[in-house]
């Protein structure tokens, strides 16, 4: 790095650390806690899947709706600045061509192609980090206190992004070093091995992300509490999930968010319950939540996802093929990038990635989106707790726009809305009233 970049990154990171310590706050209560049904979705002979949901919506105070959909209506706009933001940074290192000075220095540091590579890499994302930085910190920092999301002050949040920055160097390196290899030994065919390398990774991370980097970040704890783990461990071993534990984590430290999950895979299946959903919400409500994550293990989200996941990336590698050829042709001599062997060219592969994935976001979303509402639908039936999964979707509404339109749903959501959620809790409870009506008092033996 140049000295005027270098006192450009101290002068940024001075101003976070500045704006940090004034924006640290006490961890802001939650906006609603519901645990009572309301009368319209009380079981009864006239009972209306649709006045029962506008009950339950009608129990979020406005003022609550107006921040929820301020906050998720600014992450429209958020995708689109991400997008721009991310690209700008790429053609200025283009353009400036210091991503061919950080090249020209790891060759002179060393002669061996890896580790070059690897260097160039180590470069790149320290410079990308600092450059980003304002945007980063606005988005999950600033914002997200500003909406009483965020718990951490200033330090622990600049910690855990110092460990994110620490693990994109690592694996970061591995992939760059092995696609290098890949694009050098098979200069014909490297986009289909390299989006093979890409899926192998992405498998890996998958797998061992619950067991080794959840943990750099938080706390993992065996839950001992039957009230609790006694109903989810039998609706577990109902829908053949092969596990007897149940974990919580201390979300808590970064995030006021409610969120389970079930992970893992033969011998390592557990059932993980975030504190946030623990400490607020009611048995019915975790049980509903447990039994939307049983919905991904049992329909083998993952697996899916992963395949969907091959498809796209196998087209990105084929898009990507024929986008560095002809970038490159035009402009390659202008920002010294020798050919697509050189790692100077990854700005280059990375502004390219974003345009792909950023005309790609309605499609990604409503892949997710559609898992999502399977899983709602098997966790409805299994945890039959349709007033507790109403209460979830009350508590998610905090950070999710509860009553889209049906194009802005299409496009933005990759859960369905609020509004959804509770409509199908309530239709299913209308379908199945009899689990709800109290057995008629019994006469009085004498
Ligand atoms: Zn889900």
């Amino acid at each position: 790095m140049n000295s005027r970049l270098r006192s450009f990154a101290l002068l940024v990171l001075f101003a976070a650390f500045a704006l940090g310590s004034a924006q640290a706050q006490p961890a802001i209560q939650p906006t609603v806690d519901i645990t009572q049904v309301p009368a319209a979705a009380q079981p009864s002979a006239h009972f209306d899947a649709n006045a029962a949901t506008e009950a339950y919506m009608a129990m979020i105070p406005p003022a609550a709706t107006t921040r929820s959909n301020a906050y998720f209506e600014g992450g429209y706009w958020l995708i689109l600045w991400d997008f721009l933001y991310a690209s700008a940074v790429c053609l200025l290192l283009l353009n400036l061509r210091w991503s061919a000075k950080m090249r020209d220095l790891a060759e002179r540091i060393t002669r061996f192609k890896w580790l070059q590579d690897a260097i160039y890499w180590g470069q790149y994302v320290l410079l990308t980090f600092v450059l980003g930085y304002p945007l980063e910190f606005y988005e999950n920092y600033v914002r997200e206190h500003k909406y009483g999301l965020a718990t951490q002050s200033f330090g622990p949040w600049m910690g855990d992004e110092g460990k994110s920055l620490l693990i994109s160097l690592v694996l970061g390196a591995i992939m760059v070093v092995v696609l290098f290899a890949i694009v050098r030994k098979l200069p014909r065919t490297w986009w289909i091995w390299g989006s093979l390398a890409v899926m192998a990774l992405f498998v890996v991370v998958i797998a061992i992300s619950p067991v080794y980097i959840q943990p750099i970040f938080n706390k993992i704890t065996r839950l001992n509490d039957p009230k609790v783990t006694a109903p989810i461990l039998r609706m577990a071993h109902a829908n053949g999930i092969p596990t007897n534990d149940v974990y919580q984590i201390d979300a808590s430290r970064q995030t006021t968010r409610i969120s389970a999950n079930v992970s893992g895979f033969a011998g390592t299946t557990r059932i993980t319950l975030n504190d946030n959903l623990l400490r607020r919400g009611s048995l019915e409500e975790i049980q509903a939540v447990t039994g939307h994550e049983m919905g991904h293990y049992v329909m083998n989200h993952i697996p899916k996802g992963i395949f969907f996941m091959s498809v796209v990336i196998v087209l990105f590698f084929a898009c990507l093929r024929w986008a560095l050829a002809w970038t490159l042709e035009c402009w390659g001599a202008r920002w010294q990038i020798r050919d697509i062997t050189d790692p100077a060219v990854l700005p280059l592969v990375f502004l390219l990635a974003g345009i792909f994935f950023f005309v790609l976001t309605p499609v990604m979303n409503t892949e997710t989106r559609m898992h999502e509402k399977e899983a709602d639908m098997f966790g409805l039936n299994v945890a039959r707790q349709p007033d507790g999964f109403a209460q979830a979707a009350i508590h998610l509404s905090e950070y999710r726009k509860m009553r889209p339109g049906k194009w802005e749903e299409r496009i933005f959501f990759d859960h369905p809305s609020g509004y959804d959620r509770i409509h199908s809790a309530m239709v299913w409870k209308g379908e199945n009233l009899e689990l709800f009506e109290k057995p008629p008092e019994q006469p009085a033996a004498h």
